[in-house]
């Protein structure tokens, strides 16, 4: 890492702290020549294998901008997706490989949009999963209402 302002190629590392969402690390560091300060950002990395074949790195920005058109007219906000796209990073992030391809991400983004709307979820899947008939629809949502009657079972309503 050069520094910025002399272009010296060694700098010392003065403070390190991890991020909030534990999946970056932040450096502080000086140059010993010139006395400049200045942050480095580091992130493991974590590459996307699009279907095409095209190698990027991984954007939370991207599942977002893929979920917020499933979001359209929904009662889902900005923060919301944000949220959404940090644990899709960590759930991707979990599986420990640093190339995963997009039909993983689809599959990441699915859990936790099903718990944001079910509406988008369904328009989501409906497009990733590529649903072709109304039976398909008809079995995600089938799938959805058992899923609700599952959970209606363990409520703890009325328990306050
Ligand atoms: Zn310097």
């Amino acid at each position: 890492m050069h520094c910025p302002f002399c272009r010296n190629p060694d700098s010392r590392v003065i403070d390190s702290r991890t991020s909030d969402d534990g999946l970056s690390i932040r450096r502080r560091r000086q140059c010993p020549k010139c006395g400049g300060r200045f942050s480095t950002i580091e992130t493991a990395s974590l590459n996307v294998i699009k279907r095409s074949g095209v190698i990027e790195p991984f954007s939370r920005e991207k599942v977002m901008s893929g979920v917020r058109k499933a979001c359209q007219g929904r009662p889902v906000t900005e923060a919301d997706l944000a949220v959404l796209a940090q644990a899709v990073e960590e759930s991707v992030r979990q599986t420990g490989s640093s190339q995963i391809d997009t039909n993983e991400i689809g599959l990441a983004i699915l859990g936790p949009l099903r718990h944001l709307d079910e509406i988008a979820y369904l328009r989501f899947a409906s497009v990733y999963q590529a649903f072709d008939t109304l039976e398909d629809f008809e079995s995600a949502i089938d799938q959805l209402r058992a899923d609700h009657h599952g959970a209606g079972a363990g409520s703890t309503h009325g328990a306050e």
